[in-house]
């Protein structure tokens, strides 16, 4: 089972909440407390773990309104609790759209017991401009992505006065970097402009934070191997390319997402649209069958 969440103060206002190591499904969140009013950053997987996560970020009694980094499930699935309890969410226009025709829990993919009550909200704000979140003294600032990065529609939580980067998954620590669903050429274009924050600190979607900023050019390091392993080559030796990234980054967690990485730059190298159940079936294969979850 993995380890209890970590609840970890990172200025009197704002918190962050690591589920680590980080791998399926065990996201990171956060929250910013204002005196009347706090926004959360992403919810759980299972509606265990978000009421848990809500039940730390709500001791003071304030409403809770939650802003989602992107669609998927890990981050999103207790969005419905957080309408249900009268706040609302916000996230993009494609991760809104994703969201509220979920939940999306993949049970070809995964096999998890536990996830109860993940119903979507009726409901999404949708955020498609940088957005100011006065919190009655603190603030944040919530930011579109540029570009198709991790997802079609991710966003970040910037925290300007503190320095701190809730980063969804556009940045993994010591977790394999999931590429599935967006573009790995579009994801590269948006390290660079997350380096241009120059944050202080990352809360990275998955696994530790990040105090120094070293998740960023690991992830760069990882995304640019994968088009340069594939490029030049109609028919690579996928196999082979999957063995050379497990022992290049074999302290990372879930190695078998190289497999569906290595699928998704082919396409992208060599100008065809992914298949993506064809690049989760190789997952699939290299993880030995169904991944179990034990959330
Ligand atoms: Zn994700």
């Amino acid at each position: 089972m993995p380890a209890e969440p970590v609840v970890q103060s990172l200025t009197a206002n704002v918190t962050a909440y690591l589920q680590l190591p980080g791998g399926w499904f065990l996201n990171n969140a956060g929250w910013i407390t204002g005196p009347d009013r706090t926004l959360l950053v992403d919810t759980c997987a299972t509606e265990a773990r978000s009421r848990r996560l809500l039940k730390a970020a709500g001791p003071t009694g304030n409403p809770i309104s939650a802003v989602l980094t992107h669609a998927h499930g890990d981050h999103a699935h207790g969005a419905g609790l957080v309408a249900a309890a009268g706040g609302s969410v916000m996230a993009s226009a494609a991760a809104a759209a994703e969201i509220t025709t979920g939940p999306h829990t993949h049970p070809g993919v995964f096999e998890c017991s536990t996830w109860g009550d993940i119903a979507p909200p009726e409901h999404i704000d949708t955020i498609t401009a940088p957005t100011h979140i006065d919190l009655g003294g603190p603030s944040a600032e919530i930011l579109p992505v540029p570009t198709r990065a991790h997802t079609d529609g991710d966003l970040v939580v910037w925290l300007p006065r503190e320095g701190i980067l809730f980063t969804g998954d556009l940045v993994f620590a010591d977790v394999t970097p999931l590429a599935l669903h967006g573009s790995i050429t579009g994801w590269l274009e948006t390290l660079d402009w997350l380096a241009g924050f120059e944050a202080t600190t990352l809360v990275p979607g998955h696994g530790p934070l990040d105090p120094h900023g070293r998740s960023l050019p690991a992830v760069r390091a990882y995304l640019q191997w994968l088009l340069d392993a594939v490029d030049g080559t109609d028919h690579p030796d996928f196999d082979a390319l999957e063995t050379r990234a497990r022992a290049l980054w074999s302290d990372w967690h879930e190695p078998e997402r190289h497999a569906a990485n290595l699928r998704v730059a082919h396409a992208e190298t060599h100008r065809y649209p992914p298949d993506v159940a064809v690049a989760a079936q190789a997952m699939l294969q290299s993880a030995g069958g169904p991944i179990p979850l034990a959330l």
